[in-house]
């Protein structure tokens, strides 16, 4: 009877340590994969929006070495470009101060893990709207219109996509969608891959290779700094900008193209692209 007794107690004891290690099983998973950045009560977070209204600050991630678009001048280690204008106009209409921003330099590789770890709210940076890069980040409307070129020391035979064969050497950099275009439209080239686009530059000045290929936009401006290259051919895809933000934060991506708007109804946007591309925009 005793052993009876003590039996069931036991089958009590273990079927109850069963359900609540269950339970703190589940209760933890839920946490890893509501808040990957540690927080302890998502569901009380308030929005990335609400986060950057609170802090008085908006943390962009910008290119550093990418000249018209944001490129650190050495000589006041100011940031400048088209890219840091639009920043600032959003800083200016989230927090009502163009000058309540942080710029944290990217890459083409590194911003969206910099975007996923929180280290920045936004990223633009030349970045391109894709339905791959769609699955990782949400993006703003489309707020600048590029397309890939190739970029060759003058007097080049490359003349345009048409020449780039078998033996070509092509530079481009790591994390942009230059690299996987360049290998679709000229599979038999050979592909150099660089961390940042001054490397590439710098690579093709040396030169490592036959031709520098990216966004005519950002070759522009590689012309601009070195008369000695040129940009040559028709662009031969299509890249439209758009502003990278984290999945799901809707109120940030709302304030943002609300901006964009604003600053094409002002003709402010129209002032800016001039000043630094130097033509209206097309449309
Ligand atoms: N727009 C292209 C991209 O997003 C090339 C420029 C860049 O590397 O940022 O990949």
């Amino acid at each position: 009877m005793m052993a009876k007794k003590w039996l069931s107690v036991s089958v009590m004891i273990i079927v109850l340590s069963v359900f609540v290690l269950a339970g703190c099983g589940g209760t933890n998973e839920k946490e890893t994969n509501d808040s990957p950045g540690g927080a302890t009560e998502p569901e009380a977070a308030a929005s990335l929006l609400d986060a950057i209204k609170d802090r008085g600050k908006l943390v962009v991630g910008v290119k550093f070495d990418t000249k018209l678009f944001g490129l650190k001048n050495p000589s006041n280690d100011e940031v400048e470009g088209f890219d840091i204008d639009i920043a600032k106009a959003l800083a200016k209409s989230i927090l009502g101060d163009e000058t309540k921003i942080e710029l944290k330099e990217v890459t083409s590789k590194t911003r969206i893990p910099m975007l996923d770890s929180n280290e920045i709210d936004l990223i633009i940076a030349t970045m391109t709207i894709t339905e791959e890069r769609r699955k990782q980040v949400d993006f703003s409307e489309v707020y600048f219109k590029a397309g890939q070129s190739l970029l060759v020391k003058k007097g080049s035979a490359i003349k345009s996509i048409d020449d780039v064969k078998k033996g070509t050497k092509i530079l481009a950099v790591k994390g942009a969608t230059s690299v996987d275009n360049i290998i679709e439209k000229s599979p038999e080239a050979t592909v150099l891959e660089f961390d940042n686009y001054q490397d590439a530059f710098s690579a093709l000045k040396a030169g490592q290779g036959d031709a520098l290929t990216t966004d005519n936009a950002i070759l522009y401006g590689m012309m601009a700094q070195d008369a000695g290259y040129e940009v040559v051919g028709e662009p031969f895809t299509d890249e439209p900008y758009g502003i990278a933000i984290k999945k799901g934060e809707t109120a940030l991506v709302d304030a943002v193209n609300k901006e964009l708007a604003a600053l094409k109804s002002s003709g402010e946007y129209n002032k800016i692209y001039e000043k630094w591309i130097g033509t209206m925009p097309l449309e």
